[in-house]
């Protein structure tokens, strides 16, 4: 499988290479040429594989550079019950008729992004071995992204990690997750801005070349086609298990920010999983709510986006949705460079005509809901069902509701736990007891490492320069 870029304009690549890239050289983002196609043989034969078994199938479509013993015991070494907490690793369980969530937070930090980032750990490690390379991790982090990448690549030999993360605006849990780590290797950065200032940050030494050769920087955000790969397995998994048959279809709702985990499935429904919409559900940051009902995508300012309850989705500029708009505009990369010089610019772009398209072809449907519906979410569920959900899943749970048509089978992934989010939870349900997987008992009363820095991507670069030598 070769990998060519969203811009057109790059030589195209194997995995591995890909696998520890950041943006394109041309500014794009990192896609296979094709994507497989599944006929329904195959499907069938899938139905009744384990998770580790089915990872390596998918995974092996799109990976060619790795032999497949390597790539075997890399996913088997990722996926155990004992990382993730059951034998399925991503159980689906029923809520309502028709309704079912695809439990994707039963990893170490209690949200999905461990789902790929367990996996972009061991791999990293893998090919930086082989190929006998160090790499600088920039990212940049609401909340869960840090964590899960920082649990994924704590103590790793060849790696060392930089996280940027918005100071003062992340749950005391999350802010205990990551800054309590005390590996060398690990480095916490709050800088006093939003999410969308830390991901410009890292956007903007990633565009230095100078800087990005010396340090030879690489980038675990979300458009790193590693984790958007990883992800796709799970809507296979899902989909089998909330369906007894293959002539069955589903529909998927997803929490959405980045566009990253809603972006997997679209790529599993390109494949021929049978799968009916896809649902993107956005909170009070609706950019990607206005682009699937309208077709204009306005990407806010920083200053524009609401500091909301489920911080994981306070996200104005959706970094992954280039890789949908290159498949809508049938893969041309000069359009997709004009479209997203202008949202780099500030303007965004107007893609009305394509709507039909966008809902009919491609099966989006959106909705969005405010901090009042995610209390309200949250008490219905528990009082009707007993089930406790984070305030993310309560964003992709009143969504469903909302636009569930007869007869139509939702999914709607469970991107975090409750305990992440107690404060919310509190809110909406009075003061209750959450369930707390043992490893994060007493989790808020550690010591915590973390370098407060303005909003200034110089500053970072220093600290970077200051860690990195005194290595
Ligand atoms: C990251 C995250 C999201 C948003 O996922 P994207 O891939 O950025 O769309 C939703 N919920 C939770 C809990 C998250 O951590």
């Amino acid at each position: 499988m070769n990998y060519i870029s969203t811009r057109g304009n790059t030589p195209k690549m194997q995995f591995s290479d890909v696998l520890l890239m950041g943006l394109a050289p041309d500014g794009g983002l990192m896609l296979p040429e094709t994507y497989p196609q599944i006929d329904r043989a195959t499907l069938d034969t899938w139905r009744h594989l384990s998770y580790t078994e089915l990872a390596f199938e998918i995974m092996s479509l799109f990976i060619s550079d790795i032999p497949s013993d390597d790539l075997k015991a890399l996913i088997d070494k990722t996926y155990t019950s004992t990382v993730f907490n059951s034998d399925d690793i991503t159980p689906v369980t029923p809520l309502y008729d028709k309704v079912f969530l695809l439990e994707l937070s039963n990893g170490p930090t209690l949200a999905f992004k461990d789902m790929a980032m367990q996996f972009l750990g061991n791999a990293f490690e893998y090919v930086l071995t082989k190929k006998g390379e160090r790499l600088t991790v920039i990212g940049a982090t609401s909340g869960d992204t840090g964590s899960a990448a920082e649990y994924a690549l704590r103590g790793k030999e060849n790696i060392e990690v930089f996280m940027m993360s918005p100071h003062g605006k992340m749950s005391a849990f999350q802010r205990a997750q990551m800054y309590s780590l005390d590996d060398k290797n690990i480095h916490n950065i709050a800088i006093k801005g939003m999410f969308d200032d830390c991901q410009d940050i890292v956007k903007a030494l990633q565009e230095d070349a100078d800087f990005k050769a010396k340090y030879s920087l690489g980038t675990v955000n979300s458009i790193n086609w590693g984790r958007i790969l990883a992800q796709i397995v799970y809507y296979f998994k899902g989909y089998f298990g909330a369906t007894t048959h293959n002539d069955e279809k589903v529909s998927f709702c997803v929490p959405s920010g980045n566009f990253g985990n809603v972006c997997a499935a679209h790529i599993a429904r390109m494949m021929g999983l049978p799968i009916d919409r896809l649902i993107v559900a956005t909170n009070e940051n609706d950019v990607l709510h206005e682009f699937f009902t309208t077709g204009n995508y306005a990407p806010r300012k920083a200053h524009e986006t609401h500091v909301t309850s489920s911080p994981s989705m306070d996200i104005s500029k959706a970094s992954n949705f280039e890789r949908f708009v290159y498949t809508l505009l049938a893969q041309d990369g000069s359009q997709v460079s004009r479209l997203f010089d202008d949202v780099k610019t500030g303007k965004g772009f107007d893609l009305a005509d394509k709507l039909t398209d966008i809902q009919g072809k491609f099966g989006f449907v959106s909705g969005k809901s405010t901090h009042a519906d995610r209390l309200a979410t949250i008490k219905k569920v528990y009082d009707e069902t007993t089930r406790l959900i984070d305030p993310h899943t309560a964003d992709g749970v009143k969504v469903a509701l909302d636009v569930q048509k007869q007869g139509e089978t939702i999914v709607v992934a469970e991107t975090a736990l409750p305990i992440k989010f107690e404060e919310t939870i509190t809110q909406a349900l009075g003061k209750i007891d959450l369930p707390r997987p043992p490893h994060t008992i007493g989790l808020e009363d550690n010591l915590q490492y973390v370098t407060v820095l303005e909003n200034d991507a110089r500053l970072v670069a220093d600290e970077i320069y200051r860690k990195v030598t005194a290595r």
